[in-house]
């Protein structure tokens, strides 16, 4: 199981995982000959401000004030496409918002969770789920064309009892 949920869940020097995404992003572009603008990576580095989806008004809103001019919807949607396209970031269906992926070019499940109260995402890609969506799939001749299973729940940090709780237990 791979999965970036340890990272997401507990306090975290977040510098490493920004550098790391956009190394990552950079060879992936050049190992597919895409090429990285400045848009693209602003958006990008917007997605990796920390581990909770953005919406699309949100990343037009954060882009404008970043650049300090207004920056049309169709920029947003052109470099979200484009960030998509290569597994960069991917599309929270349920939230109508799209996260950065912890290890593109691994193999994915499109497993999310997602915390209903701080809103952070992990991911996960876990082989023994795909087989078996694939084989429910191939029991009912369904064709599966794309997968994304979003869970909603608490994560451990916001389940995990305040420093205040534990005092008064003492
Ligand atoms: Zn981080
Ligand atoms: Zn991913
Ligand atoms: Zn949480």
């Amino acid at each position: 199981m791979l999965t970036n949920s340890r990272l997401v869940h507990q306090f975290h020097d977040h510098d490493r995982c920004i550098n790391a995404a956009l190394a990552s992003a950079y060879s992936l572009c050049a190992e597919k000959n895409a090429r990285m603008t400045a848009t693209r990576e602003s958006v990008l580095r917007l997605l990796w401000q920390s581990h909770q989806p953005l919406g699309a008004y949100q990343l037009q809103d954060q882009l404008s004030r970043l650049l300090n001019k207004p920056v049309a919807p169709a920029t947003i949607y052109r470099a979200v496409d484009f960030l998509l396209g290569l597994g960069l970031i991917h599309r929270i269906a349920s939230l109508n918002a799209f996260i950065s992926c912890p290890f593109p070019n691994s193999e994915h499940s499109n497993l999310f969770m997602i915390c209903n109260e701080c809103g952070c995402v992990a991911e996960v890609a876990d082989a023994s789920l795909n087989t078996l969506l694939q084989t429910a799939c191939d029991k009912t001749s369904f064709e599966l064309q794309s997968q994304n299973v979003e869970l909603f729940g608490v994560c451990p940090q916001c389940s995990a009892p305040t420093i205040n709780e534990d005092i008064s237990h003492v």
